[in-house]
C-alpha cells in the first residue's frame, strides 16, 4: 500500500466514493480508505429533488454521465437497470390512532401527499444503498482513486506540515501520510474520535429511536385502504410515513418488491412501551404493528430480509466540522432524523461544496483555503440547527394532524423554493446556498418561531390546543411562507393533496424576482425537457 497521498477519505458510502472521484478527476491523488467491505446494507435511501439536482451537478461539472443518468428515476431505468431503485414521486403521510383502522375520510382523511416531480420519468428514488454506494466506488477506482477496503485505522495525527493516518489491512501496517483527510465515515466517525471533538448533541431538541430492516410482501397502502381519493400519484411510490402516537414509521418501496421500513420513536412513545420490549427489537417491532390495525394490515405476510435492528439514539452532532487539512462530511458531523429525507441532499450539497473549495484553492498544495474551510464549518453548523428545529418542530406537531400538515408546509416550501431557484436561475456557487433556508431572510427564522408556537400549543405534553389555536398555527404558516410559496402550498382547497403546479409557479414568478415571460421560458428547464448535455 502507498505510504504517501495528496488526499485520504476515510469511508466509502456514497458521499466519500463520489468525492473522491471527483478530486480525482480534478488530478488529485485520492486515497479511499474503507473499514468494511462492499457491496453492504445501508440505511438513509430516500432521494429528493434537491439531492437529485446536486447529483446532476455533480454529473455536469466534473463529466460524470452515471450521475447526470442516476438523478432521475426514468433515466437511471434507461441506463443502470442493474442498480436496484424505487420510484419515489413525493411525501406520503397518514396519521394513525391506537386501535383503530385508518380514517379514509376524504377530504376529512388524515392524509397528505405533497408530489415532488410532475411525472415518473423525472422522480426521485429510494437508493438501494448496497448496489448505489458500490457503484460509486468502482466508478471512483475507474478514474484512478486508491481504495483499499478492510482497513483498520488507529490513529490520526495531523500537524502544521501533514496528516499521518496509521492502522493495519490485513495485518499489515498502514503509515499514510496526506496533505489533507476528508472523514466521511458516518455518525460517530473517526475523526470525532481521533481529533476529541466534543460533542454538540445538547444544541439539538430532536430525540428519536429506531427500529427497523428491509421486509418482502408489504402491501400497499392502496389494497388495504380502498377507496383512497385519487392523489397526484399513487400513495405507495413515495415516502411513506405513518405518523402514531410513539413517534412515526417510514416505508420506502423498491421497484423489486422489497420495502425498507423501520419505527422511529420518541422519548415519550419509548416510555409508553414495556420496558422489556427495547431488548427485543422483534417484539418491539410487531407490538408496534399490533396496535394499529392498518399498519399490522400491511405488514400481515410481510418477513424480514435481515434481523430487526435496534438503534436506541439516532442523532449525533459534532461542535465542529473542518480544521486545519481537515473536513467532515455531514453524516460524520451530525444527523437528525429520516423525516423529511435530508440527508442524502445534504451529503450531496458539502460534496459540491468540497469540490470547489478544492478547485479553487490558492495555496501551493492545493488544498481547501482556511476561509473556505472556516465558511464551510460555519454552514453545516446553521443547517445541522436548522434541520434539527424543523424536524423538532413536526415532531411537536404529531401531536394533531393538522399541525403537522401546516408544520411539514415549512419544510415544502423551503425545499421547493430553492428547488426552483437553483433551476432557474444556475450559477457556479449555487451549492454554496444555504440547506433548508439558512440565510434566507424570509425562511431562515422561521422553524424556530414554529416550534415555539407549537410548544405553546402542546405545552410539549402532545396537547392538542384548541381548535381556534390550531387554525391559527395553520394561518400563521400560510402568512409566514408566503413569500416563498411558489408552489400553491397551505392552501386550504388542495384538500392535503398537492400535485407539481406549474400554473402556480408562473403566477409567483415575482417571488423568484423573475418576469412572467422569462419564467415560461426557463419552464423546460423544470420539466425535464432541455436536452442531455454531452458527456465525452
Ligand atoms: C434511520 C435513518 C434513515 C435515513 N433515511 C434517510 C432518507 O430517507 N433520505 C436521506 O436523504 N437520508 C437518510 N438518512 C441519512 C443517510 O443515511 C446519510 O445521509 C447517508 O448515509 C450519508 O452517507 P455517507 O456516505 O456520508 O455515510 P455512510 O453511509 O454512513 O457511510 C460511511 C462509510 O464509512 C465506513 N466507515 C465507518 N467507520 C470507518 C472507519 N473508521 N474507517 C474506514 N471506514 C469507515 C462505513 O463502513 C461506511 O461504508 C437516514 C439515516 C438514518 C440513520
Amino acid at each position: 500500500m502507498k505510504q504517501s497521498c495528496e488526499v485520504a477519505i476515510v469511508g466509502s458510502g456514497f458521499a466519500g466514493s463520489l468525492l473522491a472521484r471527483v478530486l480525482a478527476v480534478l488530478g488529485y491523488d485520492v486515497m479511499l480508505l474503507e473499514r468494511g467491505t462492499h457491496p453492504r446494507f445501508a440505511i438513509g435511501e430516500s432521494s429528493t429533488p434537491l439531492a437529485n439536482l446536486s447529483l446532476e451537478r455533480i454529473g455536469i461539472r466534473y463529466g460524470l454521465e452515471d450521475c447526470y443518468q442516476l438523478a432521475t428515476h426514468g433515466r437511471w431505468l434507461a441506463r443502470f437497470p442493474e442498480l436496484r431503485r424505487g420510484l419515489k414521486r413525493g411525501f406520503t403521510f397518514y396519521r394513525h390512532h391506537p386501535d383503530q383502522p385508518f380514517a379514509n375520510r376524504g377530504l376529512e382523511s388524515e392524509r397528505l401527499l405533497v408530489a415532488a416531480s410532475p411525472h415518473d420519468f423525472l422522480s426521485d428514488t429510494h437508493w438501494l444503498r448496497a448496489d448505489v454506494d458500490h457503484h460509486f466506488v468502482r466508478q471512483a477506482v475507474a478514474v484512478g482513486v486508491d481504495y483499499r477496503d478492510h482497513v483498520e485505522l488507529s490513529a490520526a495525527e495531523i500537524s502544521p506540515d501533514l496528516v499521518r493516518l496509521t492502522g493495519k489491512r490485513d495485518g499489515e501496517v498502514i503509515d499514510l501520510r496526506a496533505n489533507f483527510v476528508i472523514d466521511a465515515s458516518g455518525p460517530a466517525g473517526f475523526l470525532a474520535q481521533q481529533l476529541s471533538i466534543a460533542s454538540g448533541l445538547e444544541r439539538t431538541q430532536t430525540r428519536s429511536a429506531l427500529v427497523y430492516s428491509h421486509f418482502d410482501g408489504v402491501r400497499l397502502m392502496d389494497d388495504v385502504v380502498p377507496g383512497l381519493r385519487e392523489g397526484p400519484y399513487p400513495d405507495d411510490w413515495a415516502a411513506v410515513h405513518h405518523v402514531i402516537d410513539e413517534g412515526w414509521m417510514y416505508t420506502l418501496r423498491f421497484d423489486h418488491g422489497v420495502t425498507s421500513a423501520g419505527f422511529l420513536l420518541t422519548p415519550r412513545g419509548i416510555a409508553s412501551l414495556n420496558s422489556s420490549m427495547t431488548g427485543d427489537p422483534d417484539q418491539l417491532w410487531h407490538a408496534l404493528l399490533d396496535r394499529y390495525p392498518t399498519l399490522a394490515d400491511a405488514f400481515a405476510v410481510a418477513t424480514p430480509m435481515m434481523p430487526i435492528g435496534f438503534r436506541p439514539l439516532i442523532q449525533h452532532r459534532l461542535t465542529r466540522a473542518a480544521g486545519d487539512r481537515w473536513a467532515l462530511m455531514p453524516h460524520a458531523y451530525a444527523f437528525v432524523d429520516p423525516l423529511f429525507s435530508t440527508g442524502i441532499a445534504w451529503s450531496l450539497r458539502a460534496v459540491e461544496r468540497l469540490a470547489l473549495a478544492f478547485e479553487t484553492a490558492k495555496n501551493r498544495r492545493r488544498t481547501p483555503d482556511a476561509e473556505a474551510l472556516a465558511r464551510y464549518n460555519s454552514q453545516l453548523g446553521k443547517e445541522a440547527d436548522k434541520i434539527d428545529l424543523v424536524v423538532a418542530g413536526a415532531y411537536e406537531a404529531m401531536a394533531h394532524f393538522d399541525l403537522f400538515a401546516a408544520q411539514a408546509m415549512l419544510y415544502f416550501a423551503a425545499v421547493s423554493f430553492a428547488e426552483a431557484s437553483q433551476r432557474l436561475k444556475p450559477s457556479d456557487d449555487v451549492a454554496w446556498n444555504g440547506f433548508l433556508g439558512v440565510g434566507d431572510s424570509v425562511l431562515d427564522p422561521l422553524p424556530g418561531e414554529s416550534l415555539a408556537r407549537l410548544r405553546a400549543i402542546t405545552k410539549s405534553r402532545s396537547e392538542t390546543g384548541s381548535s381556534d389555536d390550531r387554525q391559527a398555527f395553520v394561518d400563521w404558516i400560510g402568512r409566514a411562507i408566503a413569500p416563498r410559496n411558489i408552489a400553491g402550498l397551505a392552501d386550504p382547497a388542495r384538500g392535503n393533496l398537492y400535485p407539481v403546479d406549474f400554473d402556480a409557479l408562473i403566477e409567483g414568478h415575482a417571488l423568484l424576482a423573475m418576469t412572467r415571460d422569462r419564467l415560461i421560458e426557463a419552464l423546460p428547464s423544470l420539466r425535464g425537457m432541455t436536452p442531455q448535455p454531452s458527456f465525452t
